[in-house]
């Protein structure tokens, strides 16, 4: 069959983009080129492929996890089921940490991922700063598989540590402490596919989505070196509730609310500076 044929047959079980989506991670191009060579014939295997990823999708498994990568800040992450499928609004936190950084000329940071997933803030951070040394940690062992993979694949020397939270961490200080932890309620209502697809782990945090937050918070100072920037992701409706937990907890710092490209409140950021 041809690649436009497979479109076609695609659009039985997907929308038109997901189905050029699958088709052109199976012959490693873009969909835009796909779009140039419409009557080239697909290799066997490829269809066989292909053909059972329309499948799943039309069981409602997520496109990210059916090819199983993702694009964040510019590299390719391997994701499967272990790991939450990173979103858009966490490549603004580790642009921001990226800006903090450059501004501060902080040549060689101490960086310590919390809750790290697939590794896509703690490896996108080693990726652009090559002195920094990096720590990325997780309560799940199969999290920390796929992270070392990406770490791998993308050739970058960080270290990895099977931790709740601070638990097993030795008492070290850090200019970075970022993590996007899982911050949805309880009883919170869903997209069904996330619900039914993602690890519950790395989505809820409790009663009031605040549990993982507290449990960090309870323990970061001794981690903080004099001068630092706290970085967390946010559930955009606990901007101000976090706010107050936060000035509780670090005193004497700066927090930082801030609004993601959607305009909606997604990060919060605690700094201090010595200078
Ligand atoms: N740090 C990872 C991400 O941002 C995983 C976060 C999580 O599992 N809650 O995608």
């Amino acid at each position: 069959m041809t690649i436009e044929e497979l479109i076609v047959y695609g659009k039985k079980y997907t929308n038109s983009a997901h189905a050029k989506m699958l088709l052109a991670s199976f012959l490693s191009v873009n969909p835009l080129e796909l779009l140039t060579m419409l009557d080239k014939e697909v290799p066997t295997n490829t269809i066989n492929i292909y053909k059972k990823s329309l499948e799943a999708l039309k069981a409602n498994r997520p496109i990210q996890y059916v090819i199983g990568h993702v694009n964040f800040y510019g590299s390719k992450f391997i994701v499967n089921e272990n790991v939450l499928i990173p979103r858009f609004e966490t490549e603004e936190l580790v642009e921001y940490i990226k800006s903090y950084l450059i501004t501060k000329k902080i040549k060689k940071p101490k960086i310590l991922d919390l809750g790290c997933g697939s590794g896509v803030i703690g490896l996108s951070l080693k990726k652009f700063f090559e002195e920094a040394e990096v720590t990325l940690t997780d309560i799940s062992n199969e999290a920390l598989e796929v992270a070392k993979t990406n770490a791998k694949n993308l050739n970058l020397k960080v270290k990895f540590i099977l931790s709740d939270w601070f638990s097993n961490i030795k008492e070290e200080k850090y200019d970075i402490i970022v993590s996007n932890p899982p911050y949805i309620e309880t009883n919170e209502e869903i997209e069904e596919i996330v619900k039914n697809n993602e690890p519950h782990l790395a989505l809820y945090g409790g009663i009031d989505g605040l549990d993982c937050y507290k449990k960090i918070l309870k323990d970061i100072n001794k981690y903080l070196k004099d001068s630092y920037l706290v970085a967390f992701e946010i559930d955009y409706l606990k901007g101000e509730k976090l706010k107050n937990i936060i000035e509780n907890t670090i005193p004497n710092s700066k927090v930082i609310n801030k609004k993601d490209l959607s305009n909606k409140d997604r990060m919060i950021f605690v700094e201090k500076n010595n200078d």
